[in-house]
C-alpha cells in the first residue's frame, strides 16, 4: 500500500518528511517499519491547506459530491481489507477477531451510513412567518459545517477512532487535519494513502499528519485556523486540549477515559455474567476506554464470583493476536506495560490480592505483556479501583444490593459506560440510575454507527457517532427574511 517509511498527507500530495520514526510490532517488540516523522512546519501547511479547501473551493456546499467521495473512501478500504487486516494486527495488536468489527470492518462501513446520513439530512428548517415585535418574518434555520477539523486520535482502536472522526466531519462538510498517535501511524498513513490515491477528495479536505512528536497535537488545538477539537485521548491529555482551544474559544469535543462497572444484581445468572465480564474486560487487553473494568457482584456470593471469574480469565491468555481464537493480545508499548505493572504493585500497597495474573506471562520473552488479572480485596475507593488502568486488569468489588451497587458504580469521576445484568426489569432500573453516556443491559450491544457514543463527566464533552456525533460537527444559523 506504501513504501517504508508512510508518507505524509498534505494538501492532497503524498509527502516524506525530512525524518521517519520507527513503529513497533507490539506483540514482538520488533520494529514494523517507519512513517514519516511530520514537524511543526508540516502541521503548519496541513492546517493552511485544510483551511484554503473550506474556504475556496465548493466542498463545505456540495453534499452528493461529499457522499460519493466517501463511499469511494469506504469502498477503497474494503479493497484493502486484507493488507489492513494485517497491519492493524501488527501495530496495533489487535487480535484477529476483532478486525472483523470494531478493529477495521465495522468502522469503515460506517462511513456509508454517514454517507447515507449527509444526503436525507435537513439541513434547512422552515420555522415559518412570525411577527415579532410586529415585523413579519420568513424564518428557518439552516445547518452548516464548523470548518477546520482538528482530529487528534489515541492508538488503541486506531482506525475505529480515526474513521468515527473523519466520516462525519467530512460527511458535514469540513476539512480534516488528522493527527493520529505516535504509537500507530502506519493505521492513519494508510489512510491517507487510500484517499489520496482512490478518491476524488479535494487537495486539503483530508490532511494526515503522523508524528513522534505530542507537541504537533498541542499545535493543532492552539492554531487560531482550526474550528474545532475532535479529541480522543486520555482525561489528563483532553484538559489540556481544552486549555489550548480556551484561547480561541474553538469548539471542543472530547471522549476521554473511564472506569466503567459491570454490576451483576442477586437475581443474576452469576456464572453467564461473570464468564462474560472476564471476556469482555480483557478483549484487546482491555485497552479500550468503556470497557467494564469494575466487578461489581453481591456480597454474599463474592467468593463464588471470583472463582468464576478468575477460572474464566485463566483461559483467555494472552495470546498471539494472530491467531483466530486469541481475545486478550499484548498491550501496546514496553510504556504502557510499564504503567500497568505500576498500578499491579499499588494494589498490593492498598491491601489487594491477585486472584489470578498479576504480571508478564512467563512463556513471553519478546514484546509488551501482561496476564489477564483479577484484583480482590481492594476498598472500591483505593486508587486501584477508581484511575483507569487500560490493561487487562479486573477489580472485583462486593455490593450490599442494588442502591448500593448504583452508589459505588456512580462513585466515580468518570461517566463512560457501565453493564448491569439481572433480571430485565430491576436491570433496567438500575441502568437508568447510572450516571454514563452508554449502558449495556443483560449483554446487549450499543455499539454502532447510529448510536451516539461518549461520557458524562471527567469522560468528555460531546457525542461521537449517531446523528448527535454527526452535529458535533455542525453551526446552527438563522435566518429572518423580512415580509413587505
Ligand atoms: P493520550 O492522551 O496520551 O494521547 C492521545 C493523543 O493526544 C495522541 O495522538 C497524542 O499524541 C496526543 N497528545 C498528547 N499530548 C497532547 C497535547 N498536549 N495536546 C494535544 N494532543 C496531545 O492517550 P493515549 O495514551 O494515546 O490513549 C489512551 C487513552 O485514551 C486512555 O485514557 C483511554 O481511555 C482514552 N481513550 C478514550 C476513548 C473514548 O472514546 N472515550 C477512546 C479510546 C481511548
Amino acid at each position: 500500500m506504501f513504501n517504508d517509511p508512510a508518507p505524509l498527507l498534505l494538501d492532497g500530495r503524498l509527502t516524506e518528511a525530512a525524518a521517519a520514526f520507527t513503529t513497533l510490532n507490539p506483540a514482538t517488540g520488533q520494529v514494523l517499519g517507519h512513517a514519516a516523522d511530520g514537524t511543526a512546519a508540516d502541521m503548519d501547511a496541513a492546517v493552511a491547506a485544510a483551511r484554503r479547501a473550506f474556504d475556496e473551493t465548493g466542498w463545505s456546499t456540495d453534499v452528493a459530491f461529499r457522499a460519493r467521495c466517501l463511499r469511494q473512501l469506504r469502498d477503497a478500504l474494503r479493497r484493502h481489507a486484507d493488507e489492513l487486516r494485517e497491519l492493524t494486527i501488527a501495530e496495533a495488536g489487535a487480535p484477529r477477531f476483532l478486525t472483523f468489527g470494531a478493529h477495521l470492518d465495522a468502522p469503515v462501513a460506517d462511513l456509508g451510513w454517514f454517507a447515507d446520513l449527509a444526503e436525507s439530512y435537513a439541513w434547512t428548517t422552515d420555522l415559518g412567518r412570525a411577527e415579532p415585535m410586529g415585523m413579519p418574518s420568513d424564518r428557518r434555520i439552516v445547518r452548516e459545517p464548523v470548518g477546520v477539523v482538528g482530529a487528534i486520535t489515541p492508538w488503541n482502536f486506531p482506525h475505529q477512532i480515526n474513521l468515527a472522526k473523519v466520516g462525519p466531519a467530512l460527511a458535514a462538510g469540513n476539512t480534516v487535519v488528522l493527527k493520529p498517535a505516535p504509537d500507530t501511524p502506519w493505521c492513519a498513513a494508510a489512510l491517507g494513502v487510500l484517499a489520496a490515491r482512490e478518491t476524488d477528495l479535494p487537495p486539503g479536505v483530508l490532511n494526515v499528519v503522523t508524528s513522534s512528536d505530542h507537541g504537533l497535537g498541542a499545535q493543532l488545538a492552539q492554531d487560531p485556523r482550526v474550528d474545532l477539537v475532535s479529541f480522543t485521548g486520555s482525561t489528563a491529555t483532553g484538559r489540556k486540549v481544552m486549555q489550548a482551544a480556551a484561547r480561541d474559544l474553538k469548539r471542543v469535543f472530547l471522549e476521554l477515559g473511564g472506569k466503567s462497572a459491570f454490576i451483576v444484581l442477586d437475581d443474576a445468572d452469576l456464572r453467564a455474567a461473570c464468564s462474560y465480564a472476564a471476556f469482555a474486560g480483557v478483549t484487546h487487553a482491555g485497552q479500550g476506554c468503556a470497557i467494564t473494568t469494575r466487578i461489581l457482584v453481591p456480597r454474599e456470593r463474592y467468593d463464588e464470583a471470583v472463582r468464576i471469574l478468575a477460572k474464566t480469565l485463566g483461559k483467555l491468555g494472552p495470546g498471539d493476536p494472530q491467531d483466530d481464537s486469541t481475545i486478550c493480545g499484548p498491550v501496546i508499548s514496553a510504556r504502557q506495560r510499564d504503567r500497568i505493572e505500576g498500578y499491579l504493585k499499588l494494589a498490593l500497597e492498598e491491601g489487594g490480592s491477585f486472584a489470578v495474573g498479576g504480571g508478564r506471562p512467563k512463556d513471553r520473552d519478546k514484546g509488551f505483556w501482561i496476564e489477564p488479572t483479577l484484583i480482590t480485596g481492594l476498598d472500591p475507593r483505593s486508587r486501584t479501583a477508581r484511575e483507569e488502568i487500560f490493561g487487562p486488569v479486573l477489580v472485583v468489588l462486593p455490593h450490599d444490593g442494588d442502591d448500593d451497587a448504583v452508589r459505588i458504580a456512580n462513585d466515580s469521576p468518570y461517566g463512560l459506560s457501565g453493564a448491569v445484568h439481572g433480571s430485565p426489569e430491576r436491570a433496567r432500573a438500575v441502568a437508568a440510575r447510572l450516571r454514563t453516556g452508554t449502558v449495556s443491559v443483560n449483554g446487549g450491544v450499543w455499539y454502532g454507527a447510529d448510536v451516539p457514543f461518549g461520557g458524562y463527566k471527567q469522560s468528555g464533552i460531546g457525542r461521537e457517532m449517531g446523528v448527535a456525533g454527526f452535529e458535533e460537527y455542525l453551526e446552527t444559523k438563522a435566518i429572518a427574511e423580512g415580509v413587505t
